[in-house]
């Protein structure tokens, strides 16, 4: 493999390893925040998978020969915070679990750019067995995407609307009697 090119996937490799260390701390933290249950859990079980995802970027870096640490991924450090931000603005509930899906799907396309690169640079270096332990990352980030999708349609943003509507009855309540 052309050693530029190799060097390339090493740095790629290594940020989205670094992306994933912060969110193996970033992780139980969104589940402590979550208020539904299957958000919560959502959040639990993709943090045990993210542990997998970490030691596979472990197993390619061996494969590539390069130390797994070294960068910073700063686009992580930017979407974690930022969803931080949005998250401490709202009380414990369904607002709050529907800016927490908002922030967690951002970091899963972010994650989905990040592998789906990383499996067409492999494949394009030859090197099958790195991108089918790649491509199964991506194919975890795809369905967590998804899952999340569902839990906001069915749970989280009815509930956040049930929500509003029931303060709107409160104040109407609050308008009529006084
Ligand atoms: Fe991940
Ligand atoms: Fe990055
Ligand atoms: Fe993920």
């Amino acid at each position: 493999m052309a050693e530029d090119f190799k060097s390339l996937l090493g740095e790629l490799l290594q940020d989205t390893y670094s992306a994933e260390t912060q969110l193996l701390e970033a992780l139980p933290e969104m589940a402590e925040a979550a208020a539904t249950p299957q958000l919560k859990q959502a959040f639990q079980e993709h943090l045990a998978m993210t542990q997998r995802q970490v030691e596979r970027l472990e197993k390619v870096a061996e494969m590539l020969g390069v130390d797994p640490e070294g960068e910073d991924c700063e686009a992580m450090e930017g979407l974690i915070a930022e969803g931080e931000e949005i998250v401490d603005e709202h009380d414990e509930g369904p607002v709050r679990d529907a800016a927490l899906i908002v922030a967690a799907q951002k970091v899963e396309h972010y994650e989905i750019a990040a592998y789906g690169s990383l499996v067409t640079m492999a494949k394009a270096a030859g090197m099958r067995e790195a991108a089918d332990l790649l491509a199964q990352t991506l194919q975890e980030e795809k369905d967590t995407d998804e899952l999340l999708t569902q839990v906001a349609e069915q749970q989280v943003n009815p509930a956040a609307l049930r929500g509003a509507a029931a303060n709107d009855a409160t104040k109407g309540r609050k308008g009529s009697a006084a």
